[in-house]
Formats: structure tokens, C-alpha cells, sequence
């Protein structure tokens, strides 16, 4: 792998930031002064410094699980099955986290890794990464409820962004598609409760670029492939 390329991806800043410090001389390679950002070198075999300090390789990885009601998104829990206890044993102890949470009774995707820096920019407020949700709903919903969607919701002090509503099927029995740009504490369930028609069930189908694959069943996951994970990063 790539001196520069390295350096990046073990979030030492951006690209071009890595080669400044690389010509500067700031980085070793097995004790060596490297200027040259193309040097190869193997990770986790050669030992590489910035300023002094190593810069260990971390190997990442990247998870796309559908999550299946009755486990809760978390690493550990005193009551309920997490997440990870759905992992085999060659994924436990990687320090994986689920990015972002859904609701104990809430199926669908959830990204699990232990690349950090990813976990936060996924999620922070500023980002507005969007979210896309299935829904089934107590009642019939209607052009109104779209409407008030995109005016935003009061869901109790708090007036939630613009989300877009697509209704695939009204009834006594809703089938709804719902994106929201944020994720605020049973966001969707309380949107739904404000307009009067209860979730019934829900599941994730996309995050940001990242769609839910159809051939995962509930509690299935595989890892990104370098293409879903080359769109997060
Ligand atoms: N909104 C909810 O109400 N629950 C979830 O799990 C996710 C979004």
C-alpha cells in the first residue's frame, strides 16, 4: 500500500494533508525518513511514525446487517440480546459499534464497524445523512399527512426537519416509505403518533448511500463490499 494512501485511511488527515507531512519528513518507515508519498510499505508489518509517534495499522471493517426485531442496537445490554451476539466468532472482539440505533422492535439496516471516525461523521447532526424507512401504519394516510411531513412535525418541543413521505398503499392500513434527514429518539413513531396512525411496524431499508440488501433475512449481515464502503468513506 501507498505511503499516503496509509497515513489516510489510519485518519491522519486528507490525502493531500498526508503528502505535506510525508515530504516534510515527519514520517518514518522502520526508522527511515520516507519523503516519497507513492513508497509502498505492507501494513501491519512495517512500522510506520508520524512526529515520533507510531501509527499502528487498524484493519476495518464494515458490516450491513438486518437487523431483526427483539435485539437491541447496542454492544452490551444487562436484559436484551445486542447486536454483536448475532455476530460469528471471528467478528467478536473487533471492537465493532452499530452506527446509530434503532428501536428494539425496529427492523433493517444497521452498519456495524469499528472505524470510528466513519461512525461519527455518519451521524453527526450537521450531516443530515438521510435515512429510509418502510412503514406500516394504523390508518389511512393521505395527502395532509405528506404535507405535514414536509412542513416538519412538532413531536413534542421539538419541530422535526422536512421529511419526504411516499404513500405506497393507503387503507385501513398504511404502507408508507418515509426519509427523514436526522434521528431524533423514536423519530419516525412519534411523527406518525403526532398525525394520529400509529406505527405498526419498521424497518430501515437505507442509510446515507447505503441500501439494505434484499437477500439479507432478519439477523443475516455480510460485510460492504470495497464499492458500498469506498461510497461511505
Ligand atoms: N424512528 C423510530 O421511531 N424508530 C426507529 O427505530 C428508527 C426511527
Amino acid at each position: 500500500m501507498r505511503l499516503d494512501r496509509y497515513l489516510a485511511n489510519m485518519g491522519c488527515g486528507s490525502r493531500s494533508g498526508v503528502k505535506r507531512w510525508i515530504r516534510s519528513g515527519a514520517v518514518t518507515v522502520n526508522g527511515r525518513t520516507i519523503r516519497d508519498e507513492a513508497f509502498q510499505l505492507e501494513p501491519g508489518v512495517d512500522e510506520v511514525c508520524g512526529d515520533g509517534r507510531p501509527v499502528r495499522w487498524v484493519q476495518y471493517l464494515y458490516l450491513m446487517l438486518n437487523k431483526p426485531a427483539g435485539v437491541v442496537s447496542a454492544t452490551e445490554d444487562q436484559r436484551d440480546r445486542t447486536v454483536l451476539d448475532l455476530l460469528e466468532e471471528r467478528f467478536r472482539n473487533k471492537d465493532l459499534f452499530p452506527v446509530g440505533r434503532l428501536d428494539k422492535d425496529t427492523e433493517g439496516l444497521l452498519l456495524l464497524t469499528n472505524h470510528g471516525e466513519l461512525g461519527h461523521r455518519l451521524l453527526a447532526p450537521k450531516k443530515h445523512v438521510p435515512k429510509r424507512y418502510l412503514a406500516r401504519v394504523d390508518g389511512p394516510v393521505d395527502d395532509g399527512d405528506r404535507a405535514a411531513f414536509r412542513a416538519g412535525i412538532d413531536i413534542g418541543g421539538y419541530r422535526t426537519l422536512p421529511a419526504e413521505l411516499l404513500i405506497l398503499d393507503a387503507g385501513t392500513r398504511s404502507e408508507v416509505e418515509v426519509i427523514i434527514h436526522e434521528g431524533k429518539f423514536h423519530q419516525i413513531k412519534r411523527m406518525f403518533e403526532a398525525v394520529g396512525k400509529p406505527v405498526l411496524y419498521l424497518k430501515r431499508v437505507a442509510m446515507g448511500e447505503l441500501e439494505l440488501d434484499p437477500a439479507l433475512r432478519p439477523g443475516e449481515y455480510r460485510e460492504l463490499t470495497p464499492a458500498e464502503a469506498g461510497r461511505l468513506l
